[in-house]
């Protein structure tokens, strides 16, 4: 039990960064994500999505259940249950290495991620060369080589180097649970807690993040189970059940979004980290060899799924992984710009044939699969797409929010939601409140609501309702007024452009439709 509402708006406090914290508190105010149980104190990272918060999450995870099972006809979904056999978490190797780094300050009580510590520092780097490469495109213009430039220029060359020897030091330590040289690293890299400034460290630890609880009435005979950690071993023990009902030939996948559970060391980002949270993934089963043909084409049409969004290529990155899991032989992250900096939004990953074996070895069943082109049977290759719903709704929120200052010196906050995602679609407004025009608005309501989430608001003026509605995210707004009781017309306004036009109400369905269709949105992924 945590710091509840404190942790709700703890971050406020410490964020680096305006537009973060008013994402926070707009996430709030405009009914997205309210704090777990705020009225005991709530609970520390873990939150609710309240009235448009859920509606949000329920269409970003729409939007990729389509790009992935309707839109692949050789893939398929499931939706496997949260408690699974114990042995399952043996198998995957979760009981003995779901562990992260933790480390804790002495002076401030404080506990952190040790490899979190080292990652920032280096983003921090990062960060110092991104600004020599500003300066210097500022300074030679068109004549500006980026490439020959962080090739030469002696500190883009160093800050590079030093990253890339930290993260180097630390992939090999862990990997060798050498945690006295993680710690080493930290003090030789003078880092100090972020909050206090002290460098007075304890000894790193590993902790694992799985969640316990039993199964059974008596304490004598309960099973110990775990809450689970990811979805993906819900899909891998189906492998076969899959494979066999759905006559499934290789390559193919199964997809799953779900909740998974991790105690995480340090939740202090909002949505970014939570305890309890959703994951969408898909593994695609592929003949062994070819795995790294898929896992190109993945990462491609992963990113490609992101950019379709429209929120900017600029804020998405591939980081490949310096150090691979023992089972992988290919990793990369998609990182996306938040108000924090870049960090990891999804998760691409060549597994090979580490989870199916394992589970073969401890279930003592064959997960196999008879090719007939090769007349064999085999265990497949997996690669993995994994992404965290919530981490996805904090990237589109963070983007979306904007202040505008608009050309008559006023200005407005609006949510530029990507309109296929948006909780409301339209808001209907009745320019006053009698000689019958809510009645035609209602009606509009009605009509509309068979297709889409619409809203009726006849509260307050009309400008100070379009700006409750540009903040609340929804893409336009219907306005009826009395030329419509003289010629069926209402003006359609956009939220982003803030332009107005007037048009049939016959011709409303059919001008969402083509703005607001899966078609138009998803046509760019594949
Ligand atoms: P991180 O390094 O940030 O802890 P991870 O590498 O452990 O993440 P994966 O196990 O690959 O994450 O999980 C896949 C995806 O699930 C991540 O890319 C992220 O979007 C999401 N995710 C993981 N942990 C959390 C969490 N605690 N809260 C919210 N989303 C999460």
């Amino acid at each position: 039990m945590g710091n509840g509402k404190g942790a709700f708006f703890y971050f406020c406090a410490m964020a680096k960064d305006d537009q973060f914290k008013k994402v926070v508190s707009h996430a709030k105010e405009y009914g997205y994500i309210f704090g777990s149980s705020e009225i005991y104190d709530g609970l520390s990272a873990v939150y609710d999505y309240a009235q448009n918060g859920v509606e949000l999450k329920k269409n970003i995870r729409e939007y990729w259940w389509r790009s992935m099972v309707y839109m692949h006809q050789n893939i398929v979904g499931i939706d496997a249950a949260i408690l699974m056999h114990p042995t399952t978490w043996k198998a995957s190797g979760h009981v003995d290495a779901f562990n992260d780094p933790l480390i804790d300050n002495k002076d401030s009580k404080k506990r952190y991620r040790a490899d979190v510590l080292l990652e920032d520092y280096c983003e921090k780097l990062e960060q110092k060369a991104q600004k020599e490469i500003a300066k210097a495109k500022k300074r030679f213009g068109d004549a500006f080589d980026e490439e020959q430039f962080v090739s030469t220029h002696p500190r883009v060359v160093r800050y590079r180097e030093q990253q890339k020897e930290i993260l180097g030091r630390m992939a090999k330590s862990l990997g060798a649970e050498d945690l006295a040289d993680v710690k080493a690293l930290i003090e030789e890299l003078e880092i100090a807690d972020p909050e206090t400034g002290s460098r007075n460290w304890t000894d790193v630890k590993q902790f694992n993040l799985m969640f316990g609880t039993k199964l059974g009435a008596s304490a004598e005979s309960a099973t110990n189970l775990y809450l689970r950690p990811e979805t993906a071993q819900g899909i891998f023990v189906n492998f076969l059940n899959v494979q066999k009902t759905g006559r499934m030939k290789i390559p193919f996948g199964i997809a799953q979004t779900g909740k998974a559970f991790r105690n995480e060391i340090v939740a202090r980002q909002f949505i970014f980290r939570m305890r309890e949270f959703e994951q969408m993934e898909m593994q695609f089963f592929v003949r062994p060899g070819e795995e790294l043909k898929w896992y190109e084409y993945w990462k491609e049409t992963r990113l490609n799924w992101h950019l379709s969004l429209g929120m900017g290529k600029e804020n998405y990155r591939f980081h490949d992984h310096e150090k691979l899991a023992h089972y992988a032989n290919a990793a990369t992250d998609i990182e996306f710009d938040f108000p924090f900096g870049f960090k990891e939004l999804e998760g691409i990953h060549s597994r090979t044939d580490f989870d199916l074996k394992a589970h073969e070895e401890h279930s003592g069943k064959k997960l196999q699969f008879f090719d007939p082109e090769l007349n064999k049977n085999y265990v497949p290759y997996v690669v993995e797409t994994s992404i965290g719903l919530d981490r996805m709704f904090l990237a589109v929120l963070s983007h979306s929010l904007q202040d505008e200052t608009l050309e008559d010196g006023s200005s407005r906050v609006v949510l530029k939601l990507p309109s296929i995602v948006a909780p409301i679609k339209a808001a209907v407004l009745p320019l006053i409140k009698r000689d019958g025009l809510p009645e035609i608005a209602q009606e509009i309501v009605e009509n509309l609501q068979w297709d889409y989430n619409v809203v009726y608001d006849e509260k307050d003026a009309v400008g100070r309702r379009y700006r409750r509605q540009d903040a609340a995210g929804t893409p336009y707004c219907i306005t009826v007024d009395h030329q419509t009781k003289e010629d069926q017309t209402v003006t359609l306004r956009d939220r982003d452009s803030m332009e107005q036009v007037r048009i049939h109400i016959d011709q409303l369905k059919e001008k969402l439709k083509k703005s607001i269709s899966y078609e138009h949105w998803l046509k760019n992924v594949l």
